[in-house]
C-alpha cells in the first residue's frame, strides 16, 4: 500500500530529533545511575533516584520500540498494530524533547513541527480505516473567512453565502458533495466541542503548524491528517488552503470503503 506522498528529508528531521532524544534520555539515564551508586547519597536519596531511573528506563524502552516501530511504518508503508502504543508513547512524550533539542541546534520551530505533521500524516495513511463520510469531521480555523465578511460563519458555518470570495464557499460544496461534516474552530475549546459533537473516526484539520501539532496530540487517538495553511497576510489573517490536498485527505478517509467494497 502506498502511504501518501513520500517525502524523506522532512520526516528524517522529526525522526532525527527523536533518535537524539532518546540519546539525551539514555546520558541522563547514565547520570542518575552514576549519583545512585554514588555512596555519600542518604538512603532516602538513593530510592528517590532509583524511582527515577527506573520510570526513565521505562519510557526509554517503550520510546525506542516507537521509534523504531515509525521507522518500519515508514519502511514498509504499512501499519503494524504492535507499534502503536510505543509509537504514541514516542511521539507525544518525546516531542517536547525534540523541540528543545531542536533550539539547541538552531533549527526552526516550524520546521520540526511540519516534520512531526508529516510523520504523523504517513502514519495514519499506513492504515485501512474504512470510514463512512459521516465519520469523518473536517476542522477549519476561522482566518480562512476573508476579514471583511459580513456573514457570522463562526456561530454556524452555513451563515456563508457562498459568495466566492473566499474558499470556506469551496469547502461547503466540498461537503456536500462527500457528505462529512465540518466545523470552523475558533479555537481548541470549538475545535473539542465539534469532535465529542460528531463523534468522528477520522478528522482532517486545516491549521497552523502550532494548532496542529497540539490538535493532533489533543485528538489521540482519533487518527488526524493535517493539512497546513498558507499566510501570505501573516498569521491569522486571510489565510489559505490549498483544496486539492484538503480533497485529497478526505478522499483518504472515504474512498478505501468504495476500495474495500469492489
Ligand atoms: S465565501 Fe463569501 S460569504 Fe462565505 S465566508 Fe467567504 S467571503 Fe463570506
Amino acid at each position: 500500500m502506498i502511504a501518501g506522498t513520500f517525502n524523506p528529508v522532512r520526516k528524517r528531521l522529526f525522526i532525527g530529533l527523536l533518535s537524539a532524544s532518546l540519546l539525551a534520555a539514555c546520558l541522563l539515564l547514565t547520570a542518575i545511575w552514576y549519583i545512585t551508586a554514588n555512596p555519600v547519597r542518604s538512603l532516602f536519596d538513593q530510592v528517590l533516584l532509583l524511582t527515577l531511573g527506573v520510570s526513565l528506563l521505562g519510557g526509554i524502552i517503550v520510546a525506542g520500540f516507537g521509534v523504531g516501530g515509525i521507522v518500519l511504518t515508514i519502511i514498509y508503508a504499512r501499519d503494524i498494530s504492535a507499534f502503536r502504543g510505543p509509537m504514541r508513547v514516542a511521539l507525544n512524550i518525546f516531542f517536547p524533547l525534540a523541540l528543545v533539542l531542536g533550539r539547541f541546534f538552531h533549527i526552526e520551530k516550524d520546521r520540526i513541527k511540519n516534520s512531526f505533521i508529516e510523520v504523523n500524516n504517513f502514519l495514519v495513511r499506513s492504515k485501512v480505516l474504512n470510514l463512512l463520510p459521516r465519520q469523518v469531521l473536517l476542522l477549519v480555523p476561522h482566518c480562512l473567512q476573508k476579514s471583511d465578511c459580513p456573514h457570522k460563519i463562526t456561530v454556524d458555518i452555513n451563515n456563508c453565502q457562498r459568495c466566492g470570495g473566499c474558499v470556506v464557499s469551496e469547502l461547503l460544496n466540498l461537503r456536500d458533495k462527500y457528505g462529512f461534516n465540518i466545523g470552523m474552530a475558533t479555537g481548541g475549546t470549538l475545535a473539542r466541542k465539534f469532535v465529542r459533537e460528531y463523534h468522528p473516526r477520522g478528522i482532517v484539520a486545516i491549521a497552523c503548524e502550532r494548532d496542529l501539532t497540539s490538535g493532533i496530540q489533543d485528538s489521540n487517538p482519533i487518527p488526524v491528517l493535517g493539512v497546513t495553511n498558507e499566510r501570505p497576510f501573516g498569521p491569522c489573517f486571510n489565510t489559505q488552503v490549498k483544496l486539492p490536498k484538503v480533497e485529497e485527505a478526505i478522499c483518504f478517509f472515504i474512498s478505501q470503503r468504495d476500495k474495500l467494497a469492489s
